[in-house]
């Protein structure tokens, strides 16, 4: 893509980047900002139609970009997927960016703890946190070896207050996301890996319209910048935590929230 596109940001050229849950939403800007900059990514979706599609579209714009059907939750299948995209992309990950994530809504609203099945509570368990440690622990060693890299991963303010729009599980995930992101810090900071975590307010995505308007239009009056947060404020920030700008910031989490239930 035209280098003049990039508006004086971070680049990304020649850099290789996993993303997940990028089908839509959050995930699918997020890949479409980092192949503006110059990045091959590579797009992975447990809706292997929609990440094709993302992929798709940055090829339209001029973009590199690989893509599969995958579930982050499942560590045996995830494997030779991710080395299948990094053989395609031609290098090994620079960057990981775990994005995927679910929020089981029931007419509207989230299941209180009472009323949730033991199955549930695993599913959210399963993608929102394990997702992570398997991409995790399937593409560090090759940044080791080299000698750097950079994590993002997709907390949420739900894990920072509480939230009665999700449940226990979705809160107590995006929680678990932010200890996670200050342990990988402390862990992979000796080879130059740099783990940092997102914590979205209320971003306009087919997440947030699981509830009903009332609830968003509440959120957007308790919120300072008053609107809900695009998918690409949130890609910006990735881009960031990605880039060589931000290579002396590991550990932390920043809310993209618009100034909602700061912390
Ligand atoms: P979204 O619109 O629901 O998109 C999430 C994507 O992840 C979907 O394409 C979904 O695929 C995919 N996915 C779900 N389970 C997966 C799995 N096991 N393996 C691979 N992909 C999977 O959500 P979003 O709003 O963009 O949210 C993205 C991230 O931001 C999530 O981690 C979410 O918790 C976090 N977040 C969002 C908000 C918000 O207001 N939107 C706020 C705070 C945090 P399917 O369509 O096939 O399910």
């Amino acid at each position: 893509m035209a280098q003049q596109e990039l508006d004086g940001r971070p680049s990304h050229a020649g850099r290789t980047v996993l993303v997940t849950g990028a089908g839509r939403g959050i995930g699918a800007a997020i890949a479409r900002g980092f192949a503006r900059r110059g990045a091959r990514v590579a797009v992975i979706d447990l809706d292997g139609a929609a990440a094709a599609a993302t992929a798709a579209a940055i090829g339209e714009a001029g973009g590199t970009a690989a893509h599969a059907a995958a579930d982050v939750a499942d560590h045996p299948t995830l494997a030779p997927v991710l080395d299948r995209l990094a053989a395609e992309l031609g290098r090994p990950f620079d960057a990981l960016v775990n994005n995927a994530g679910i929020s089981p809504k029931h007419e509207g609203r989230a299941h209180r703890v009472w009323e949730m099945a033991p199955d549930e509570w695993r599913q959210v368990v399963d993608v929102n946190l394990t997702g992570c440690f398997n991409t995790v622990r399937l593409l560090v060693p090759a940044m080791r070896e080299r000698g750097s890299g950079a994590i993002v991963n997709m907390a949420s303010i739900a894990g920072r207050v509480y939230s009665p729009i999700v449940g226990v599980h979705y809160a107590a995930t995006k929680a678990a996301i932010i200890g996670m992101t200050r342990h990988l810090a402390g862990e992979l900071g000796p080879d130059g890996i740099t783990v940092n975590a997102i914590a979205p307010g209320r971003i306009d995505t087919p997440m947030i319209r699981t509830v009903g308007a009332a609830m968003n239009e509440e959120t957007v009056a308790q919120t300072p910048l008053g609107r809900l947060g695009t998918p690409e404020e949130v890609a910006d920030l990735a881009l960031f935590f990605t880039s060589p700008e931000a290579r002396f910031i590991t550990g932390q989490t920043c809310d993209v929230a618009g100034g909602w239930c700061m912390t």
